[in-house]
């Protein structure tokens, strides 16, 4: 692995924050007697005879790890925002998951990752698309809510700029997998057999599920009742011509206001035809439907129901918890300070 510290070159100057007219608006709580957060590794058809005791071991110590890197930072007194970065950086290290180290591959094997991170209180967002040599997207994503103008920075433009922050690049292998690199040739294979557009694009979606699993994100509640989401991935395996799924799309794959944080995992086209982290927020607020109603309504009632496949974390600032999904499984897990914590991947694990 090679890694390569760029030093800080210029920093650009960050644009000071806005109020957004949110109808229901409270004023924010100070220590808040409910904090924590709550994290994804994706969301996919996966069976419990299909996953071994030593992988499904790994990947709940990883979750673990993930939840007390972000927890300690919220019981310090640290923001939702740290505590998002903090527990996605870990997932993102880790080969296991789809982000960062163990990205799925492109159709020309290389990775392109995908990032986005959104605060509630301030209704700010920074969000990266299509990397290639950013070791951890997510920091790239905080970097640019907080130091440049823009929202959203995609390939080179948005490597330059990682340069003149100081994060850590990386070459492009240092995100490869063999299990992954398996799982593209596979795909392939399947695809070369496609001979219309339709049959491709069916045999595309019906291996989607097998091989995409493994988005990772978090939202999370500070004890001062601010809320943030975060979300990275190297998206869909064979994804081709510069695709963007949903991750890096503010109201898509991620979205926080002042009410509702939500991180989300799955078909991307999907997520971003519907909007679906924003739905959830917006039935939560202006429908004043409880978070897991409105979860659940947004994953069941508008998801399925058009033949998408995924599932979201989500949050509210009194630390309700929601993470429907409707693939067979979706790991996942929360620590709070009132309700302990909680790690699973099916829906038997109670
Ligand atoms: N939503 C991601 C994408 O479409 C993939 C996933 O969550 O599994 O890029």
């Amino acid at each position: 692995m090679k890694i390569k510290k760029v030093p800080l070159a210029i920093a650009l100057t960050a644009y000071g924050s806005f109020a957004c007219g949110n109808l229901a608006a409270t004023p924010f709580p100070m220590n808040n007697p409910e904090f924590g957060l709550v994290i994804h590794g994706g969301a996919g058809t996966i069976s419990p005879e299909k996953i071994t005791p030593i992988k499904r071991q790994m990947i709940e110590k990883t979750l673990s790890h993930a939840l007390t890197s972000g927890y300690a930072i919220l019981e310090s007194g640290g923001t939702s925002e740290d505590a998002v970065v903090a527990a996605v950086r870990v997932l993102e290290d880790s080969p296991l998951f789809n982000a960062g180290k163990g990205a799925v591959y492109t159709f020309d094997e290389v990775h392109e990752l995908d990032a986005s991170l959104a605060t509630g209180h301030d209704r700010q967002a920074g969000a990266v698309s299509g990397v290639k040599t950013v070791k951890n997207p997510i920091e790239l994503a905080q970097q640019i809510k907080n130091n440049s103008v823009h929202v959203m920075l995609s390939g080179e433009g948005a490597q330059d700029f990682a340069q003149q922050q100081g994060i850590a690049l990386v070459d492009n292998d240092y995100f490869d997998t063999k299990s992954r690199f398996e799982a593209l040739k596979r795909v392939k294979e399947k695809l070369a057999k496609s001979k219309t557009i339709s049959q491709y694009q069916a045999n595309h979606r019906a291996l989607e599920d097998a091989f995409k699993m493994g988005t990772v994100g978090a939202v999370a509640l500070d004890k001062n009742g601010n809320l943030a989401a975060g979300t990275s991935t190297g998206g869909m395996t064979a994804k081709r011509f510069g695709r963007i799924g949903d991750s890096p799309i503010i109201g898509a794959g991620t979205y926080a206001d002042k009410q509702c944080a939500v991180s989300a995992t799955g078909h991307g086209e999907y997520f971003i035809r519907y909007q679906v982290t924003t739905d959830i927020c917006k039935r939560f607020t202006y429908l004043q439907e409880p978070l897991e109603q409105a979860a659940q309504h947004v994953i069941f009632n508008v998801l399925d129901k058009n033949g998408g496949s995924g599932g979201v974390i989500s949050m509210d600032s009194v630390g309700n918890i929601a993470m429907p999904y409707n693939t067979s499984g979706m790991y996942r897990g929360y620590q709070t300070a009132n309700k302990g914590r909680f790690i699973a991947i099916f829906k038997s694990d109670k």
